[in-house]
């Protein structure tokens, strides 16, 4: 097996951390060992399984091609033998009668073209193989994705993964798994040839798998040092992934232009290209020189053996039929051994790809504990107790010591600068993360102890940076109730009520119209009207009894969104309505306003009691009204 390279500090999430020293190889890994070398087959039996639970029938008929594949070639050699001999045989006799000749040659011809049909067939199962496999790899994929946590998401090495893993999902498998059967088609081969040769002398039979050896080990051992440098080097493989999206996708040309970024971005592509291709190039190299120096080895021993041969008829140790034969056996034997060692080269770069695709699917996801679908305090609404959350990896808080309590109808308005934990509070209370320290109840009963599908029914959300689904405009205000999906009647009500109805009937095809650039005729709002499309989202969820809105009216005029704050207060009577926004003049208006400061809640209480404090809120307050005055 080939040990996990070395991590030095997990880079933090989102960062593009540089890392181009090499990690030293653990001790042992220098040198080539027995499980380093059998590292190829590693993944082996997990793409067969794979491959047999998608298709059996397919398995099995790719298995058997195999061996017909694999035998016949030394069956072919052996009836050529027979024909020369027979041929001379023949010629000697006075009248010669070559009706046996003619016979054996149809049989090597039947041969022959079984052998053909086997490889067709292989190619075939292939191809019906790689569409039933990739299909059936990347709904593992997604499968998977549905039900890993947000900072799963958030934390770049995890990305990687799941990037890496969907890019190949088609191929990789599949690959791996024609080279492993290809190893065994032609290890039976030469375990045939072998048979065969052994009349001649068992030392030929172990001249043709020695000869091979000292290539396939080299192959081994830097295809596995190859293995190695991929996965080292995945910081700066997902860099330039990046940089390709931002200089080649619709989203991004507007600012790279604007800004003129696109030179120098391009030329940071071109500088990591580079430093990747210098390691590269002194592997491949590496790899080069030795694979021609071990494979002269072969071929001296290939030649030594033809001489040895060639002797061996002209003294009449053998008969001439058999000497094509042995000759036959040796340069197919040859073939075999450096067919396997190419299959070995690509099967480290598929167990590459396997191994991050297990990886990912192997994440380990905490279980979903919670069963409970209602609390025993209904009436108590929402109440967070010394609420504490520090993100993975993150040196202070973002959030401390939060306490609050929300009952049904009311409202909460969070004000604070960027950056101090008001969203972070909203993916606490949505359970996306879970507290650090402290805890958050919901109708009197821990968040944790809620079925995860039973709490999220209860809580409407848009966030600021809300999803822009590029589907029609009715589907996108349907996203906010799964059940009502594509419900045209409910589209229509929410549409109303987040004052989005106006602007979509004016589209070409009203709520069938396509959004969003990826298709043809599809079409893109301007900010405030995607802003209202979100609000109508959050208007479909007419269960859902706590509605927060992070920012999403921050491109509407301020006349609109106090329109629409005041619409859900109304709406609201016995629900709970947090809002996040840096108005004050719709923070006014909410029962109770918490000022937060570097994740702690460092006023409290309703417009007028802040005012009357006269602290941080009423600064900003009078700050605000000023300048709209
Ligand atoms: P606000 O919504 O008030 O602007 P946030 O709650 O988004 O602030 O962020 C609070 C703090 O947490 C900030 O210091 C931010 O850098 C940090 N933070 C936010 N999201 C993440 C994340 N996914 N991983 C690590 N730190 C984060």
């Amino acid at each position: 097996m080939v040990a996990e390279p070395a991590r030095s500090g997990k880079p933090a999430p989102g960062r593009f951390v540089h890392r181009l020293t090499p990690v030293p190889a653990p001790a042992g890994e220098t040198r080539l060992n027995l499980r380093g070398f059998f590292g190829v087959f590693r993944y082996s039996r997990r793409a067969i399984e794979l491959v047999w639970s998608t298709s059996r029938a397919l398995t099995v008929a790719i298995a058997a091609l195999t061996v017909v594949a694999g035998a016949l070639p030394a069956a072919v050699a052996y009836v050529g033998s027979l024909i020369v001999d027979a041929v001379v045989a023949a010629m000697r006799a006075p009248g010669g009668d070559a009706t046996y000749v003619i016979q054996l040659v149809i049989l090597e011809g039947v041969l022959v073209a079984t052998i053909a049909a086997a490889q067709r067939g292989l190619s075939l199962c292939q191809s019906l193989l790689r569409a039933q496999l990739g299909q059936r790899v990347n709904v593992m994929i997604l499968e998977k994705a549905l039900t890993l946590e947000l900072q799963h998401f958030e934390d770049s090495e995890f990305y990687d993964k799941l990037t890496r893993a969907r890019r190949e999902a088609s191929s990789r498998p599949l690959s791996l798994v024609m080279r492993t059967f290809g190893l065994v088609q032609n290890g039976i081969s030469l375990v045939s040839y072998g048979t065969l040769l052994i009349h001649f002398s068992p030392w030929a039979v172990a001249v043709l798998l020695l000869a091979g050896l000292p290539a396939f080990v080299a192959e081994a051992k830097f295809s596995g040092d190859a293995f190695r440098l991929f996965r080292w080097r995945s910081p700066e493989t997902r860099m330039q992934m990046y940089l390709e999206t931002v200089l080649a996708r619709e989203d991004h040309a507007k600012e790279v232009k604007l800004y003129n970024l696109g030179s120098r971005l391009l030329q940071r592509y071109r500088d990591i290209f580079n430093r990747l291709y210098r390691e590269d190039r002194a592997l491949t190299i590496r790899r080069d020189v030795w694979g021609f120096g071990l494979g002269l080895i072969a071929t001296v021993a290939l030649y030594g053996a033809y001489a040895w041969i060639a002797l061996s008829t002209v003294r009449g140790l053998i008969t001439l039929g058999q000497m094509t034969m042995y000759l036959m056996l040796f340069r197919q034997g040859q073939a075999a051994v450096s067919a396997s060692l190419s299959a070995v080269g690509g099967m480290y770069e598929d167990n590459l790809y396997l191994s991050t695709l297990y990886e990912y699917l192997e994440t380990e996801v905490p279980p979903d504990t919670g069963v409970a679908t209602r609390g025993p305090h209904p009436e108590d609404g929402i109440r967070f107790e010394n609420v504490g959350f520090t993100y993975p990896g993150a040196s202070e808080p973002a959030l401390e010591n939060v306490t609050l309590h929300l009952k049904p109808g009311s409202s909460l308005a969070l004000v604070g600068e960027n950056g101090s934990g008001k969203t972070t509070l909203i993916k606490l209370l949505t359970r996306l993360y879970r507290p650090t320290t402290g805890r958050i109840l919901l109708d009197g009963l821990d968040l944790n102890a809620w079925d995860e599908r039973a709490l999220r029914e209860r809580i409407g959300v848009i966030f600021q940076d809300f999803t822009r689904y590029q589907m029609l405009v009715g589907e996108n205000v349907g996203a906010g109730d799964e059940a009502y999906f594509e419900d045209e009647q409910r589209w229509r009500e929410a549409a109303q009520k987040g004052q989005a109805s106006d602007f979509i009937e004016t589209l070409p095809a009203g709520y069938h119209t396509q959004l969003g650039k990826w298709f043809r005729e599809g079409r893109e709002l301007s900010g405030g009207q995607w802003q209202k499309i979100a609000l109508s989202r959050a208007f479909m969820r007419t269960r859902a009894d706590i509605l927060v809105l992070d920012e999403p009216t921050a491109a509407m005029d301020a006349q609109a969104e106090a329109e629409v704050f005041e619409h859900f207060r109304q709406l609201a009577r016995e629900r709970i309505t947090i809002l996040i926004s840096h108005r004050f003049s719709t923070v006014r208006m909410a029962d109770q306003i918490a000022v937060l400061d570097r994740g702690r809640v460092i006023e409290h209480g309703s417009h007028d009691e802040l005012m009357a404090a006269n602290g941080r809120y009423a600064h900003l307050f009078t700050l605000q009204a000023r300048g709209y005055r």
